[in-house]
């Protein structure tokens, strides 16, 4: 069994974005050599997601206008976790709902996946480096 492993490092310019990361995982997965097997694709932050879905701009906005529903940012004082002094409680539980992790077969070295299935990563408190771990094992 070959097994390969690679970290994509982000830093996005606002809070919170949404980056089709479809291609790069693409590139691992060619890199890696691996024909038939599986690809683990993993937020490594807890204020961010890794998630699959459409590439359709109406919707990332729907998720955006959603989220800030469900978990609003402002006003910061109504999160317990910001009583440490952070400002990022809305980010984590935005990271909860959307998810660590998706896994992908690999089929005759492509990604194996469903009509309009592309790969995001989901920032919600962005503007720092950080990871999304790829790691595929397979023959
Ligand atoms: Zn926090």
């Amino acid at each position: 069994m070959k097994s390969y492993r690679k970290e994509l490092w982000f830093s996005t310019s606002k809070r919170r974005e949404f980056i089709n990361i479809t291609s790069q995982v693409t590139d691992c997965l060619r890199e890696s050599g691996i024909q038939e097997g599986l690809v683990l694709v993993n937020a490594m932050h807890i204020t961010a997601s890794v998630f699959i879905n459409d590439n359709e701009s109406g919707l990332h906005h729907d998720y955006e206008q959603w989220l800030e529903k469900l978990a609003p940012h402002e006003p910061i004082s109504q999160y317990r976790h910001n009583l440490t002094g952070e400002d990022n409680g809305d980010a984590h539980l935005k990271r909860q709902i959307m998810g660590r992790e998706v896994v992908i077969a690999i089929t005759q070295g492509k990604l194996d996946f469903g009509p309009w299935e592309q790969i995001f990563y989901g920032e919600f408190d962005g503007r720092r480096r950080k990871r999304v771990l790829v790691k595929i094992i397979g023959e």
